[in-house]
């Protein structure tokens, strides 16, 4: 019989993000020193047999969704492997990945083989030169053609995440929206949140989603209730929603129901808190590991607290965590 286990704060946790990889085939400025990342000591990352066990555990105790993401989980090695073994997990009912596209034309169809339920491409411009400046090197083309693969892959409907910057994509909007009518795509916008060094960004880069969208005489928010982690806007002239996270201006704590594996094995319950918890001393112990488990859950904290004055940003920059 599955638990369904619950924090202290009555919230039923059943999705669980992974960062197979902090490594990376790009160097995103919000998300990555330019230098890049010291290699992890190769005893400090989970192996897949690692992650695998894990999950198990997990999924006994209400996992039933899980989201791949990294780093880049497409340079990660054997991870249609690691992802055939998740699939066969008893209660894992779904698995997404988010990918930066750029290996996603080879990786499509084995990906949907693999197990892979739903796909996030992540796209911040539709220029191919800003795209380049922003991503230290990623090229448009690659991400275009993955997104085509993975369409013609049965990998649908395709999800594109796009982090609103302020002074850099702001005036893309509309690109986007026709972009996403073309290509049959679920459009989404990110608020740029402050994790990692991306903090010390100017506030100009940092921009109300909202403010923005409701300043588009085509889009009429058609959101439900103001405790929807996705808003959703519908633009007339195209006959489209597209949706908007407002993950800086908006606070979703209440309906949290995600914790969060990264690659080198902590376990955080919050995205926003340095809290985290090493699951590696309990790999040999499954029981022991179960009940470390249930501990954790039980001190996911209430809320974060991004909107205070005293918020201090994370350490990690989010290739170490995921998203
Ligand atoms: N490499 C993959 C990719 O880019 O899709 C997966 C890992 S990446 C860390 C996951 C997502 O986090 C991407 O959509 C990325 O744009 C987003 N991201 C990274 N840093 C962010 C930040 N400071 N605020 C908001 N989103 C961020
Ligand atoms: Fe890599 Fe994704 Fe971070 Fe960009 S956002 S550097 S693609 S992990």
């Amino acid at each position: 019989m599955l638990n369904r286990l619950e924090d202290s704060h009555g919230r039923k946790i059943n999705y669980l993000r992974i960062s197979v990889t902090d490594r990376c085939n790009q160097r995103c400025k919000y998300c990555m020193p330019e230098s890049g990342i010291g290699k992890l000591n190769h005893m400090e990352i989970l192996r897949n047999e690692e992650i695998i066990s894990f999950v198990k555990v997990a999924a006994e105790q209400g996992i039933d969704k899980i989201r791949i993401t990294g780093g880049e989980p497409l340079v990660k090695k054997g991870i249609l492997d690691l992802i055939s073994g998740i699939k066969k997990i008893d209660g894992i009912k779904e698995i997404g990945l988010t990918t930066n596209g750029q290996l996603l034309k080879e990786f499509a169809f084995d990906l949907k083989s693999a197990g892979i339920n739903r796909i996030n491409v992540s796209l911040d411009s539709l220029n191919p030169e800003k795209y380049r400046y922003m991503t230290r090197g990623g090229v448009l083309a690659k991400v275009l053609n993955g997104i085509t693969k993975a369409t013609e892959a049965g990998l649908t409907p395709i999800k594109v995440n796009t982090v609103l910057i302020g002074g850099f994509n702001d005036n893309e909007i509309n690109d986007f929206m026709t972009f996403a009518k073309k290509n049959n795509i679920i459009w989404r916008l990110i608020e740029l949140m402050p994790i990692g060094e991306v903090s010390n960004w100017s506030n100009m880069n940092y921009i109300d989603g909202a403010t923005l969208l409701n300043n588009h005489p085509e889009l009429t928010n058609i959101t439900k209730s103001s405790l929807e982690k996705d808003k959703t806007f519908y633009n007339k002239n195209l006959d489209i929603s597209i949706k908007l996270i407002n993950s800086l201006t908006g606070k979703f704590c209440e309906s949290c129901n995600r914790i969060r594996l990264t690659s080198d094995g902590k376990l955080k319950p919050c995205l926003h808190s340095n809290i985290e918890y090493d699951i590696k001393p309990f790999l040999n112990d499954l029981d022991k590991m179960t009940e470390f488990y249930k501990e954790i859950i039980i001190k996911k904290p209430k809320e974060h607290k991004l909107d205070s004055d005293d918020f201090t940003p994370i350490n990690r920059n989010m290739n170490k965590i995921g998203g």
